[in-house]
């Protein structure tokens, strides 16, 4: 347990989901206390660790926390998951959410890739007789016993991610509503801008998050949310702002990784 990972939590069970998703279910650390947002996330150490990586919780009850996640090619967690975690114990962070939704929203629209997905299935389920509109982009075809809502499903290109293009061709609802999106950093860049300077949207209707980048190789550091949301909730700036911030941050951080040392451009 670290200041940042203020929780130690035991793997009670690990589950196969998909061919790329598998289901941890952790015993709920005493003290864990929900945020009630229904997109709030954990930052993930594991056993002998110290880099942290940032999940869902899918869901917390009975003294259970869920976290689902995404093996992809090659990675921390994703090798990890990979194993017979069952007995591991892990550091988790408090919990935070950004999902927010205005007053005045009549609809909710909700897009992302397969790691946005056990936030949009909980943000779903949170939303009562709201109507919602769900658009997914997974690797292996519809997976409907997921999500208690219909979805839309899109197939996902190998190890990447074609949602920007998907939602800029979407038919909005009538009327003000609440666009939440999440998945790879360049395609919500891309969706960022659009929603600001194509659709004119005023930033409490919509909240776009980075949550994996896909011009990044295996790094031993990461941009770390937890600071950058601190700042700018302290700095006053709204949950948008704060994850172009992020986004912006992480941007930095890759032309630093990628840029070749003094050794390679002599
Ligand atoms: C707020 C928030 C909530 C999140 N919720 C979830 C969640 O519920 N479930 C979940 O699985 N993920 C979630 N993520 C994304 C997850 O934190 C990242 O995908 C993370 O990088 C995975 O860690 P890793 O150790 O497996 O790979 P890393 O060691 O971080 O990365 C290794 C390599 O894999 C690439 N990579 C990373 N993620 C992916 C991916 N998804 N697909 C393809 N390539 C990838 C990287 O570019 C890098 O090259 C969330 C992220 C945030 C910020």
């Amino acid at each position: 347990m670290t200041s940042r990972t203020p929780f130690e939590a035991l793997v009670r069970e690990r589950r196969v989901l998909g061919e790329h998703l598998v289901r941890l279910v952790l015993q709920a650390p005493e003290g864990f206390v929900s945020t009630g947002v229904p997109d709030e996330w954990v930052a993930l150490t594991l056993p002998g660790q110290f880099q942290s990586r940032y999940y869902t919780v899918r869901s917390v009850a009975d003294g259970l926390l869920i976290l689902d996640v995404v093996v992809h090619e090659q990675g921390l967690v994703t090798e990890w998951a990979q194993t017979d975690c069952v007995g591991d114990r892990v550091g988790l962070s408090a919990p935070k959410g950004s999902f927010e939704l205005p007053a005045d929203a009549g609809w909710v629209l909700l897009a992302g890739d397969l790691t946005g997905l056990p936030a949009m299935a909980r943000i779903a389920e949170s939303l009562g007789s709201m109507p919602v509109q769900i658009h997914a982009e997974v690797p292996d075809g519809p997976m409907p016993d997921y999500v208690a809502a219909p979805v839309t499903w899109h197939d996902a290109p190998s190890g990447t991610s074609n949602l920007a293009a998907i939602v800029r061709d979407l038919l909005w609802p009538e009327g003000p509503g609440y666009f939440w999106m999440a998945g790879e950093s360049a395609q919500m860049r891309d969706i960022r801008r659009h929603a600001r300077h194509v659709l004119g949207w005023d930033t409490r209707h919509y909240d776009v998050m980075g949550y994996w980048s896909g011009s990044r190789g295996r790094q031993t550091r990461q941009v770390d949310p937890g600071p950058v949301y601190a700042r700018g909730k302290a700095m006053g700036r709204s949950d948008e702002q704060i994850w172009a911030d992020y986004d912006a941050a992480r941007a930095t951080s890759e032309e630093v990784v990628q840029r070749p040392s003094r050794e390679e451009r002599a």
